[in-house]
């Protein structure tokens, strides 16, 4: 068995609170992601127990120790408190969530039923102060595919598989799932137009990813140890790195995205814990035997054995036609976070191997994350081919690229026998339309 595991992900336990006992819940005993939530005039840092929330602060008594420290650090308008105080006390604070949660436990639901809420009764607030966002390029899938349509001959560049790509974003283009994405302006230039202009983006796309959260700060000019590298990760959300396609084209070359990203990224509202997704660690991608081995600060046995993920992560599309006539999401894809070519811990280690430092708040997005199959495509650049095959919805409807009125929703769950299914709810937007100038 793990390490990893602990009493925390026991598959028989169940809770007294009923609805995280149902079939199919995302937030069962097993999982309890934080999240910022506002309940009349309160604010603060709860957990998500089936379909209610708790108001950990408001039980203060019920914790010892770290755990303690903890749970006064939920007294807050942001997890940020909480994420920095690292995984040890995290750990110590859903143990004891647990313990107190589980049926049977009397003196729990006497000290926890009155901080329970129903979550239809809340508003989800943004979890984290985002200090710093970084997106890689991780997926290896959605790099060849994004690749051969610049470069049908070498679709991958010849650094990917020794070093793990990035680039820095911006913080303050970080929201909540639920908080429309405004279509962006930028500049393009079209193929057959001698000249660039300026006006909004018309090649309108998502990402779907996987992001990491930093609690425990590292040190500048001490590079984190892959070996240690998830303790400094509280935890995941859903992300979608919005993208505009024909602003990118324009302007990425020679060094890389810049405003084709950082209007917008929308980020689900719980957070999973790094501890509450043990039991869906998976061995580090399985390399190809003529593949590069990673260079040393980059290896590492655990790593290798459980450094993955074991995520699947959907995208659906709804049109203003469908919400209207009430049709059901469009399935775009289904793509897997055990198909990343690099894994989390290495991303936090290349990170920080140039001296550079990670904050508690820091966002690490994975990279969209496609797989080898047409149903694993992460993005409707890869879907649509460049936009050279249209999408066909249910409607009559054709998508290229997305239209104003058009919702995305990504969805991720985590499942494997022997273990308590678990997701991380959804990350939703709808693109209105560009602002006039
Ligand atoms: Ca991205």
């Amino acid at each position: 068995m793990s390490v990893l595991l602990n009493q925390t992900h026991d598959p028989s336990r169940r809770s007294w609170v009923p609805s995280a006992n149902f079939d199919g819940t995302e937030f069962p005993i097993q999982n309890l992601p934080f999240g910022v939530v506002r309940q009349a005039d309160r604010i603060f840092c709860g957990v998500a127990i089936g379909e209610s929330i708790l108001d950990v602060s408001k039980c203060i008594s019920a914790f010892d120790g770290i755990a303690r420290d903890a749970a006064y650090a939920c007294d807050n308008s942001s997890l940020n408190k909480l994420m920095a105080l690292g995984n040890a006390s995290v750990s110590a604070l859903r143990a004891r969530l647990v313990e107190l949660l589980t049926e049977g436990n009397a003196t729990g639901q006497n000290t926890l039923q009155s901080a329970l809420s129903a979550a239809a009764d809340c508003c989800i607030l943004s979890p984290v102060r985002i200090a710093g966002y970084t997106d890689f390029f991780a997926s290896i899938h959605h790099a060849t595919n994004a690749g051969s349509l610049f470069r049908p001959d070498a679709p991958l560049l010849p650094n990917y598989k020794h070093v793990p790509i990035g680039y820095n974003g911006r913080a303050n283009s970080v929201r909540v799932s639920g908080v429309p994405v405004t279509r962006p302006h930028g500049q393009t230039k079209a193929a057959q137009e001698p000249l660039p202009s300026f006006g909004p983006a018309m090649r309108l796309d998502y990402e779907v990813e996987l992001g990491a959260y930093i609690g425990s700060p590292s040190v500048a000019g001490d590079p984190v140890q892959l070996r240690h590298a998830w303790d400094h990760i509280f935890g995941f959300s859903l992300l979608n790195d919005w993208s505009a396609r024909d602003i990118q084209a324009w302007e990425y070359q020679p060094l890389g995205p810049f405003l084709a990203k950082t209007f917008a990224t929308s980020v689900s509202p719980w957070i999973v814990t790094a501890e509450a997704l043990a039991p869906f660690r998976t061995p580090a991608f399985a390399r190809p035997t003529d593949d590069p081995s990673p260079l040393e600060y980059l290896s590492d046995d655990a790593d290798r054995l459980e450094g993955g993920l074991k995520v699947t992560l959907e995208a659906f599309v709804r049109t203003r036609a469908m919400r209207e006539t009430g049709a059901a999401p469009f399935h775009l894809s289904s793509s897997d976070a055990s198909d990343l070519y690099w894994t989390f811990g290495q991303m936090v280690t290349h990170h920080t191997s140039n001296g550079s430092s990670l904050d508690t708040g820091d966002l690490i997005g994975s990279g969209t994350v496609s797989g080898a199959g047409d149903n694993a495509l992460g993005s409707l650049l890869e879907i649509t081919k460049g936009g050279s095959r249209p999408l066909h919805l249910p409607t009559g409807e054709i998508r290229t690229w997305l239209e104003d009125g058009d919702e995305i929703t990504l969805r991720g769950h985590c499942a494997r026998p022997g273990f308590r299914s678990i997701g991380f709810g959804s990350c939703t937007a709808t693109i209105a339309p560009a602002n006039r100038t």
